[in-house]
């Protein structure tokens, strides 16, 4: 028997034939993420549907020293669920399902494999709330939400994955469980071990259950769409909704000129609501009615930033459809494979006050270097998150990847940013890690893959070596 038969002999032998894919019986979804950038071959699929399983396909790989990719909805933006050639898949999709919804400490344990609608959906159902929300939410999973410790819409009012995240069931490479599912607020008792994984993009262990923290539902919310007079006015307009809306602001999103008329002129079913499209925009949400801010609160709000010059329009949504309509400008981003590709798309961070400047000095500099690119900026900047898309017209096997990747990160570094804000680092952004982490820094996570993960099986060659 060859050393790969023997392999798949012991994980069918640990598995049984239907945790098990090998060969032809592997589907196409499994060899390709999100973005289609690449396709690879994996020896095998292995798919479990229990926490025991998963520990028992791992004590096999990790006795043969045999690389593992974890897979949850694979829309990760960072190449992190991209399996490698000759790589185990381990798809979490048949660890699905709420356990339990627990309304006197408002929490829930769910398997990791649940998709966040199906989460947010049985929240909601509880008369409760699930506070992570993003655009993916119909494919990605929890535990892939955790492991990158996504943030979205909310984090301004609840902050990001990690906030919501009380207990884990994570399985280390050697197959051990530890199975930390608490329930409490307050827990101080020694390390808090399930930080590691939050946001270790499976490179330290297998997330296979969680309990979340629910929140009370907000009982109505308000959409308003602002015109900017300017954009060095949306740090003083952040400062006056923030003092105003204090705990109701639920979301800041924020819409430069060129991203703004990209999507209400280009993308069919957009429309603007102001008389032109080139303005930079933001999307305002906050929680009204009984529970949040008085409807004069809001009206006053706005008279006062349009009174101070900060804006020059306002439109409040009338209606849930409007309300819709004036989010999907902003969602609208899966739009741009179809409508701007070859582009390159980043998510990074920057300290609120130099944001404004940050984008003048990169927009300059890619016309300077690349007289044709265009690039679009937007995002959560209520939580410094800034992306940035940049296309050159012409050929993808042309498209200057590598010269607008340095150009953004090396400013990026000037600035003294974070190379990823939310998406974590993958492979992508391996390259780029230095840039906001110390030596000190990047060593400590050395340490703690070389302990939980000698011999470096999960998620091979994403984020840190050894
Ligand atoms: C249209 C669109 C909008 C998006 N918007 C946002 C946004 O606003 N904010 C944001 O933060 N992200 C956003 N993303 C990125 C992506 O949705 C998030 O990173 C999401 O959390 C990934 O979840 P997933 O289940 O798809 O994980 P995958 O893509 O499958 O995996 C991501 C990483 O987590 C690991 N992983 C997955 N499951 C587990 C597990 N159970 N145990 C251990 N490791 C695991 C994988 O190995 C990989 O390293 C967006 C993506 C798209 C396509």
């Amino acid at each position: 028997m060859s050393m790969s038969d023997s392999f798949i002999h012991d994980l069918r032998q640990a598995l049984g034939d239907d945790q098990l894919l090998v060969h032809e019986q592997i589907e196409p979804r499994y060899k390709t993420d999100w973005s289609k950038a690449s396709v690879c071959e994996p020896v095998a699929v292995v798919r479990p549907r229990s926490t025991e399983a998963v520990s028992a396909a791992l004590k096999v790989c990790h006795a043969h020293g045999h690389p593992v990719t974890v897979q949850g909805g694979m829309t990760g933006l960072v190449g992190a669920s991209q399996a490698n050639d000759g790589d185990v898949v381990m798809s979490l999709e048949f660890l699905n399902g709420v356990q339990e919804i627990d309304a006197t400490a408002s929490c829930m344990t769910v398997w990791a494999g649940t998709p966040l609608q199906l989460v947010q959906e049985a929240a909601q159902a509880a008369g409760l709330y699930f506070a992570v929300d993003l655009g993916a939410r119909g494919s990605c999973q929890v535990g892939g939400n955790i492991a990158t410790n996504a943030g979205g819409n909310r984090v301004i009012r609840y902050g990001m994955m990690r906030e919501q995240v009380l207990g884990l069931e994570v399985v280390l490479a050697d197959g051990t469980i530890v199975t930390s599912l608490n329930k409490m607020l307050k827990n101080n008792a020694g390390y808090d071990v399930k930080q590691l994984f939050i946001g270790s993009e499976g490179t330290l262990g297998v997330i296979t259950r969680a309990v979340l923290r629910l929140h009370a539902m907000p009982t109505e919310t308000t959409t308003v769409l602002c015109a900017l007079a300017h954009q060095d006015a949306m740090v003083s307009f952040l400062r006056r909704v923030r003092s105003m809306a204090g705990p109701s602001l639920l979301a800041f999103e924020v819409m430069w000129p060129d991203f703004f008329s990209f999507m209400t002129e280009r993308v069919p079913g957009n429309v603007s609501p102001f008389e032109r499209s080139d303005v930079m925009a933001v999307l305002l949400e906050v929680a009204t009615g009984d529970a949040g801010l008085a409807n004069d609160v809001l009206e006053g709000l706005l008279e006062s930033a349009l009174d101070a010059g900060e804006l020059t329009d306002a439109a409040i949504a009338q209606s849930g459809k409007q309300a819709d309509a004036f989010w999907r400008i902003r969602d609208s981003v899966s739009e741009f494979p179809l409508l701007f590709a070859p582009y390159a798309s980043f998510d990074v961070s920057l300290p609120i006050q130099s944001v404004c400047e940050f984008v003048t000095t990169l927009k300059s500099q890619l016309a300077k270097d690349m007289a044709c690119a265009q690039s679009l900026f937007f995002g959560h900047i209520g939580d410094s998150n800034l992306h940035i898309v940049v296309h050159v017209p012409g050929p993808r096997q042309t498209f200057p990847k590598d010269a607008i990747d340095a150009a953004v990160y090396e400013l990026v570094k000037q600035y003294h940013g974070s190379v990823s804000a939310e998406h974590g680092i993958g492979t992508r952004k391996k390259p780029w890690l230095g840039y906001s982490r110390s030596p000190a820094e990047i060593e400590v996570m050395k340490v703690i893959k070389k302990a939980l993960d000698p011999g470096q099986i999960l998620n091979r060659g994403r984020v840190i070596d050894f």
